[in-house]
């Protein structure tokens, strides 16, 4: 039997990359079972589960792994292994949790529905992300780019000229219009051109976007909830 497909037993640790600590913890195993294939006269196909919890944060993992090996059990190949949760590429913003809920809140209480789609989208590209999607990602990017625009402008017709009106109201800068133009050309090739962006650039072009849903939907409340608590001026 080879080392990899050896039970380790409930009582035993293995260290895994832990998404809430951000490294790799000891992990209590709290389940695990081997499987093992046929896959022709020589080769046999081998896999193993395992579920663990960080015994840092008690966060639990699951992690899979799988592997070709000859009849009797030495030499290894084709050796893949996933974690779920996966390593987080990059943090999402502060305000993420706060953001979902008041989106739900708002489609409630106030019967619109443009704050629980921004959220959705944006979920959606933070999956893209994780899931190493980059083209799903960045389309999701200017999907989301132009719901906002059309939910603040309404529909121009043209990218172009929504941009050109959700700057003319004001909503971005002109500095903030050649950058989000960036994006829309990234997204374009992806979907016309069959370019594919690197990760490097999904995440520049989620900080972009994320910036902007900063100030478009999370400034405002707050500024609204300043604006309530300051003493009215007396009429003079
Ligand atoms: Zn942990």
């Amino acid at each position: 039997m080879c080392q990899k497909s050896k039970a380790l037993g409930m009582n035993d640790k293995v260290k895994i990359y832990c998404c809430n600590c951000n490294v790799d913890t000891w992990q209590q195993i709290l389940f695990e079972k081997s499987y093992r294939s046929p896959s022709d006269e020589k080769y046999d196909y081998c896999s193993k589960c395992m579920v663990t919890e960080c015994c840092g944060c008690e966060q639990p993992h699951y992690r899979f792994s799988s592997w070709m090996q000859n009849k009797d059990g030495t030499g290894m190949d084709m050796e893949d292994e996933w974690v779920f949760p996966s390593k987080q590429l990059r943090e999402k913003p502060s305000w993420n949790i706060d953001f979902a809920f008041s989106s739900v809140f708002s489609t409630f209480l106030d019967g619109s529905s443009e704050k629980e789609h921004v959220w959705d989208l944006l979920r959606e590209v933070h999956v893209s992300l994780q899931s190493d999607c980059p083209r799903l990602g960045i389309m999701g990017v200017r999907a989301l780019l132009e719901h906002i625009m059309i939910s603040k402008i309404g529909d121009q017709k043209s990218f172009k000229k929504n941009m050109r009106e959700f700057q003319n109201q004001g909503y971005i800068s002109k500095i903030q219009e050649e950058t989000l133009g960036h994006i829309l050309e990234v997204g374009h090739a992806a979907i016309h051109r069959s370019y594919s962006p690197t990760q490097i650039e999904l995440i520049a072009a989620l900080d972009i976007v994320e910036n902007l849903i900063e100030t478009i939907y999370i400034y405002t409340e707050k500024a609204k909830n300043i604006d309530c608590n300051i003493p009215k001026r007396k009429n003079t």
